[in-house]
C-alpha cells in the first residue's frame, strides 16, 4: 500500500525501513496541515506524529484526495478531529503503547536534573570550577509525588519513585488497581494532591477536561517551591500562569518535555534563527527550568515498537482485517 509519512526525521527513516514489510512508502520532511496536505493525493494511508495537523481542514482535503487511514506513529491524538475522520470514512490508528518505560524514565531524568542541579553542574564542572554554591539539592526518599493519570506512564512512573522511597498521591478519573497495589500509593482526590504533593507529575492525556489543568487556580493550591513536571502534552499547562508561579517563588522547578506551543518550535533546528516567542524565551532565562523538545518517547526500544506496530496496522488495513489499534469515539 501507499503510504505517505509526514513530520519524516532521519531516525523515522531508518526505523520505519527496517520495519516495513512490503509497502510503498514515501517520506516527507514537511508536517501535514492543510496546504500540505496535497501531498498525499492517492495515498490510501498516511503516516504522521504528533504535532502534524489533522483537523477538520486537513481530513477534508485528504478524503477529497482517496486518503482512508491516518496511522498515528504516537500515543496522544489530540492533533486530530475524530469526529469529522469518521464521517469521512477515514479510519485512524495509533500506537497505545510503545514503552512506558522511556517516558516514565524521562521523567525521572527531569526530576534529578532540576533537584540536584546537574544542567549547571555539568557546566560548571566542564569550566573547571569545582564549586557547589547554588547546587544544593534535596532528598527525593520521605518526598510526596502527584502523579495526574495513573495509567500505563504513570504506573511505571509511580514505580520508580516508590523504588526512590517517595509517597504516591494518585489522581485519575479511571483508578488504576495496580497503582493502589502499591505499598506507598494511595488515590486523592485532586485539591488534596495539589496541596500534599512536593513534586507533581502530569501522566493525563489532553482531552477538553484536562486542558490547562494546571492554572493560576490550581497552581494557588499548591504547597510553595512545589516542583511541577510535565511529559504529556503542553496544553495541560497554562504556561503564563507556571510564569507568574516561578516569580512568586510559588513553582520552585519546572521541568517539561512538551510545550503548549511547541509545534513550530519542537523537533527543528533553530540555532541559527530568532525564536520569536517571547513566553518560551522567558521560560528559557528562568535557572530553575529544564526544557527537553519531546523526547521522552525517543529510545531505540519504543521506535522499534512504534514503527512494527505502525506498519502492521497499515498490513491489517490493506486486508481489510481488523484494526487492533483503532481509534473509536
Ligand atoms: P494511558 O491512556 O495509559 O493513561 C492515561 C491515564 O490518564 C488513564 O489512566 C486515564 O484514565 C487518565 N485520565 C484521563 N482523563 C483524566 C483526567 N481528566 N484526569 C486524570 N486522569 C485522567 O496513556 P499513557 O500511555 O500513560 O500516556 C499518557 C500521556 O503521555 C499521553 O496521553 C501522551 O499525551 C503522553 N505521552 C508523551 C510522550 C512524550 O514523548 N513526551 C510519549 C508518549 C505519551
Amino acid at each position: 500500500m501507499k503510504v505517505a509519512v509526514f513530520s519524516t526525521k532521519p531516525y523515522d527513516r531508518k526505523f520505519l525501513d527496517q520495519a516495513n514489510t512490503h509497502h510503498e512508502i514515501v517520506y516527507f520532511d514537511t508536517r501535514l496541515e492543510p496546504k500540505t496536505a496535497s501531498l498525499a493525493a492517492d495515498f490510501p494511508a498516511v503516516c504522521v506524529f504528533v504535532n502534524d495537523n489533522v483537523g477538520a481542514e486537513t481530513l477534508q482535503v485528504l478524503a477529497e484526495q482517496g486518503t482512508r487511514l491516518v496511522a498515528l506513529r504516537c500515543t496522544g491524538f489530540n492533533n486530530v478531529d475524530l469526529e469529522t475522520a469518521f464521517q469521512l470514512g477515514i479510519k485512524v490508528v495509533r500506537v497505545e503503547a510503545y514503552s512506558p518505560y522511556s517516558v516514565a524514565e524521562h521523567t525521572v531524568g527531569l526530576i534529578l536534573m532540576l533537584n540536584r542541579k546537574l544542567y549547571r553542574a555539568y557546566n560548571r564542572v566542564r569550566d573547571d570550577n569545582f564549586t557547589l554554591d547554588g547546587l544544593l539539592g534535596f532528598d527525593l526518599h520521605g518526598c510526596s509525588v502527584g502523579i495526574l493519570g495513573t495509567g500505563k506512564i504513570g504506573l511505571i512512573f509511580a514505580q520508580i519513585m516508590a523504588g526512590f522511597g517517595c509517597q504516591l498521591l494518585g489522581y485519575d478519573v479511571y483508578p488504576n488497581p495496580e497503582f493502589a497495589a502499591i505499598a506507598q500509593a494511595r488515590y486523592v482526590d485532586l485539591p488534596e494532591l495539589f496541596a500534599q504533593a512536593d513534586i507533581i507529575s502530569l501522566h493525563c492525556p489532553l482531552l477538553p477536561e484536562t486542558h490547562n489543568i494546571i492554572n493560576a487556580e490550581t497552581i494557588s493550591q499548591m504547597k510553595d517551591g512545589v516542583m511541577l513536571i510535565n511529559t504529556s502534552r503542553g496544553k495541560l499547562v497554562d504556561t503564563q500562569a507556571v510564569i507568574k508561579g516561578i516569580r512568586s517563588g510559588k513553582v520552585g522547578y519546572f521541568g517539561i518535555d512538551v510545550y503548549e506551543e511547541e509545534d513550530e518550535l519542537f523537533f527543528a533546528d533553530w540555532s541559527d534563527r530568532i525564536i520569536q516567542d517571547d513566553t518560551f524565551q522567558l521560560l528559557q532565562s528562568f535557572p530553575n527550568v529544564v526544557i527537553t523538545s519531546h523526547q521522552a518517547f525517543f529510545t531505540k526500544n519504543a521506535l522499534n515498537n512504534i514503527f512494527s506496530t505502525t506498519i502492521a496496522s497499515i498490513s491489517d488495513f490493506e486486508r481489510g482485517n481488523p484494526l487492533k489499534h483503532e481509534l473509536t469515539l
